[in-house]
């Protein structure tokens, strides 16, 4: 089966977004005849690769003028499809890659699934597993039509190295491309600033349970004060309450710190996901049956203001910040 991993240059999150894809190409136990990276670029030719971990049997540049607009990714995946065919299309977990594998898969009379964590080939159909019913369960659905175009689950942090282009055999498509007739003018909105809640210790991730802005503005006046970035569920972020760039979950960031302090939230199967990955778990919550509980280290049944005002408290007069961390991090290690 020949492969292709489609990847953009420019993105933020490059490295790991070539993570997710590593992680997919270590399950599957699908022998590839040939897999090629095909990576997109805006102005500067690129001239580092991310780290794949499989052998490539090659790489194309391919430059794209507009980068905030999918219809010139496809215009080119398909011209490039035509003179190279693939069977096997893999696109990254974000907005952009699952937009692309469905509508490609859609132009090209394949077959599309987003979110994949697993492929096989069985005789002539693709057997894909992923996640489905808010991550509770894990589902196989058997695609017909190649090619198959599949964009990756999201994973842990964990970004990949980059590699010197030169090291590595290297062919450089250009391709013309026009703007499709239609589009009259774009608009580009900039992504937010990154924060650091995807490769930081400490983590405080406040739900629905806070009840009020006020209430969260003072939690995030604790996080500061124990050094932890703040993280927010679906429900806190769309009360805008936290930055949506702040979202934990299946829709937001998958984080893994030492220790994540879930106060309030519920704990359902799309929320979990984005913590599972934690070290370790203290869930504060009035409910003694949320869910949250089942996969919290620690549990704590009570008000998530009057439980972290009086962490911050002890905090406080332990006047030391840095012996925090260290206070937690023993007590992580002794667990
Ligand atoms: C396709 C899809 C994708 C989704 N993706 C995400 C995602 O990525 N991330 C996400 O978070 N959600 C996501 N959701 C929404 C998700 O299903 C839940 O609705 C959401 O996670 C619930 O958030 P919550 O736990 O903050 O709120 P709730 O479920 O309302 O829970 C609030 C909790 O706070 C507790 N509580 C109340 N008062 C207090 C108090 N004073 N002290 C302590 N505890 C208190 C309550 O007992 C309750 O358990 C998604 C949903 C769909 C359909």
């Amino acid at each position: 089966m020949k492969a292709a991993l489609v990847l953009s240059f420019d993105s933020n999150s490059l490295q790991q977004q070539a993570h997710e894809i590593n992680a997919m190409l270590n399950h599957t136990g699908t022998q590839f005849s040939n897999v090629e990276l095909w990576l997109f670029y805006k102005d500067r030719k690129p001239e580092f690769s991310p780290e794949i971990f499989c052998p490539l049997s090659g790489i194309k540049l391919i430059q794209v003028e507009y980068v905030h607009l999918p219809e010139s990714y496809l215009d080119l995946l398909v011209a490039l499809m035509g003179q190279c065919p693939m069977d096997l299309l893999l696109f990254t977990s974000d907005g952009l890659g699952q937009e692309l594998a469905t509508r490609l898969a859609y132009r090209l009379n394949g077959s599309s699934a987003l979110k994949v964590e697993d492929c096989r080939l069985i005789r002539d159909t693709l057997e894909v597993i992923k996640p489905v019913y808010g991550n509770n369960l894990s589902a196989r659905f058997v695609l017909k039509s190649s090619p198959y175009c599949l964009s990756v689950a999201k994973q842990p942090f964990h970004p990949v190295k980059m590699i010197l282009m030169e090291l590595l055999k290297i062919k450089t498509i250009l391709l013309n491309q026009t703007q499709p007739w239609w589009v009259k003018e774009h608009l580009t909105i900039l992504d937010p600033p990154k924060t650091g809640l995807s490769n930081t210790d400490l983590v405080l991730v406040v739900g629905q349970g806070a009840g009020n802005k006020k209430t969260v503005d003072v939690l995030k006046g604790i996080a500061d004060t124990i050094g932890a970035e703040i993280g927010g569920s679906r429900p806190a972020v769309m009360n805008a309450w936290i930055d949506i760039n702040r979202l934990i979950g299946a829709s937001g960031l998958i984080i893994s710190p030492k220790l994540c302090i879930a106060a309030g939230v519920s704990g359902t199967g799309v929320f979990s996901v984005g913590i599972k990955n934690s070290r370790f778990i203290v869930a504060i919550n009035i409910d003694s049956k949320a869910p949250i509980f089942q996969i919290a280290d620690v549990g704590i049944v009570g008000d998530l203001a009057t439980i972290l005002l009086e962490l911050e408290k002890v905090i406080l007069t332990d006047k030391n910040k840095k012996q925090v961390h260290h206070i937690v991090e023993s007590r992580i290690e002794t667990q």
